[in-house]
């Protein structure tokens, strides 16, 4: 059996709104609504319910300009960035080669470690000699 909670959520909410949103008209709408609130338990009920609610094209317009609930939460803030973490941990697992300056006398302390394959190896700081690879 579907259930959606959402759509009675909105309707409740819509209901304290009608007032606001079509003045004289609102109790005939909510008593629309309220039918199809009892209904939408039913199969087919949460499209009476949406019907209600989108039967007054000024009712339509705010619910159709609110934030989506569902789209709130399937993009969490951030969540591409998780990926892009675990991507990396992933890639961690895997020694990278470190690259330090080996130039004789050279004060430089730098160490570089390779992101991906391919990564152009950056200058000494100090020297601007190209690093080396580290050996162990
Ligand atoms: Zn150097």
């Amino acid at each position: 059996m579907e259930h959606h909670p959402s759509w009675a959520a909105l309707a409740r909410e819509t209901l304290g709104m009608l007032p606001t949103l079509v003045g004289a008209d609102a109790s005939r709408i909510a008593a629309d609504i309220q039918r199809a609130i009892a209904a939408s338990s039913r199969p087919g009920g949460v499209e009476e319910l949406r019907r209600a609610l989108y039967a007054d094209v000024r009712v339509r317009t705010w619910i159709q300009s609110r934030p989506d609930p569902y789209e709130e939460r399937s993009t969490v803030p951030g969540s591409s960035g998780y990926e892009g973490l675990a991507g990396k941990g992933f890639a961690s697992a895997v020694p990278a080669p470190r690259y330090v300056c080996k130039t004789p006398g050279c004060t430089s302390t730098d160490t570089w470690i390779r992101g991906f394959m391919g990564e152009p190896v950056p200058r000494c700081s100090v020297c601007t000699r190209v690093l080396s690879r580290e050996t162990q």
